[in-house]
C-alpha cells in the first residue's frame, strides 16, 4: 500500500484506454479507462492485483478520484479534437459506491473539465450492484440525476434479480467477457448471450458484449444485434496518445 501511495504521487499510476465499436457501424462509440501501475522499470501491473490491495485501505479514494479526473479530462481534449460524441466509461469499485463521495467528485470532475455528463459512463459490477441492492440504488439514481450514464459490468455473473434490473437507472449492459468469449465453444453461453442481449433490449438499455476475440463470435454477436463490442479482436487497450492514432485512422480511412 506504501509503494501504492509513492506510486499515485509520482506518476506511477496511468490509464490505458480500450475502444468499444458499434457493433453494427463498427465505428467506435467510446472508450473505457483502465488502470495500470508501473512499478519500477518495465514492471507493469494488472488492477485485480493492486485494486483489492487500495480497496483495505483509504486510498482507494484518491485513486478512485484520479481515474474519473484523468479520464474526463483526456475525453474533453478528444472531443475537442473533433471527437466530440466519443462516450468515455470508468470502473468504480465497491467501497466508492458506498461513499457520498463519489457523487460530489463526478459533479466537481465534470464541472471542470466542462464536459458534458451524458459522455460519462460508470461501471459497476453486477456483483457490487446486488451486494447492497438499496443502497446502490440511491447513489446510482443521484448520479443519474446529474447526467451521469450507468453499465452494469461483467453481467451473466452474479444473480441479478429482474425487479432490481427494472428499477435500476441502468443505461447499459456489459455481458461478462467469460460469456461473450465461449459462444463459438459451447451452446450454453450462446444462448445466455442471446437472452441477455434480449433482456437488455426489453429494458430498453444498450447492450455491449467485452471480451470478444474472434471474428466467430463477433459475428454472431452481430447477428444477435448486440449494439457494441469491445475486446482484442478489435484492440487491446493502449496508450491515450495511440488511441487518438486509431481514432484519426479510422477517420481518413486508412483502417477499415
Ligand atoms: P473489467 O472492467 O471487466 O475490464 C475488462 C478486462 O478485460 C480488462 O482487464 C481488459 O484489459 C480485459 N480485456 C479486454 N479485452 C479482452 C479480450 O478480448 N479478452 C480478454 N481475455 N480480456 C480482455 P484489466 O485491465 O486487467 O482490468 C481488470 C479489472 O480491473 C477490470 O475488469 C475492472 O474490474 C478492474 N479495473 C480496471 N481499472 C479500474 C479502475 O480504474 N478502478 C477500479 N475500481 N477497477 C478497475
Ligand atoms: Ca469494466
Ligand atoms: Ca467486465
Amino acid at each position: 500500500a506504501s509503494d501504492l501511495r509513492e506510486a499515485l504521487r509520482n506518476d506511477g499510476l496511468a490509464l490505458v484506454y480500450q475502444p468499444i465499436f458499434d457493433a453494427m457501424t463498427r465505428e467506435i462509440v467510446g472508450v473505457e479507462a483502465l488502470l495500470r501501475w508501473h512499478r519500477g522499470n518495465d514492471e507493469q501491473i494488472g488492477p485485480e492485483e493492486f485494486i483489492p490491495v487500495i480497496e483495505s485501505t483509504e486510498l482507494i479514494h484518491d485513486v478512485g478520484s484520479w481515474v474519473i479526473d484523468e479520464a474526463c479530462h483526456i475525453c474533453k481534449q478528444w472531443h475537442d479534437a473533433g471527437y466530440d460524441s466519443l462516450l468515455i466509461s470508468a470502473n468504480i469499485s465497491a467501497i466508492e459506491l458506498d461513499q457520498s463521495q463519489l457523487l460530489n467528485h463526478v459533479e466537481c470532475a465534470l464541472e471542470e473539465t466542462d464536459l458534458y455528463p451524458g459522455t460519462l459512463e460508470l461501471e459497476i459490477t453486477e456483483s457490487v450492484l446486488m451486494q447492497d441492492a438499496e443502497a446502490s440504488l440511491k447513489t446510482l439514481q443521484a448520479l443519474k440525476e446529474i447526467g451521469v450514464k450507468i453499465a452494469i459490468d461483467d453481467f451473466g455473473t452474479a444473480y441479478s434479480s429482474l425487479n432490481y434490473l427494472k428499477r435500476f437507472p441502468i443505461d447499459i449492459i456489459k455481458i461478462d467477457k467469460s460469456i461473450a468469449n465461449n459462444v463459438g465453444q459451447d451452446l450454453n453461453s450462446a444462448t445466455i448471450v442471446t437472452t441477455i442481449i434480449s433482456l437488455a433490449h426489453n429494458l430498453g438499455v444498450t447492450s455491449l458484449a467485452e471480451g470478444v476475440e474472434s471474428k466467430e463470435q463477433f459475428d454472431f454477436l452481430h447477428d444477435e444485434k448486440c449494439d457494441r463490442a469491445q475486446g482484442y479482436l478489435f484492440s487491446k487497450p493502449i496508450s491515450s496518445e495511440d488511441l487518438f492514432y486509431l481514432l484519426e485512422q479510422k477517420k481518413t480511412g486508412t483502417l477499415a
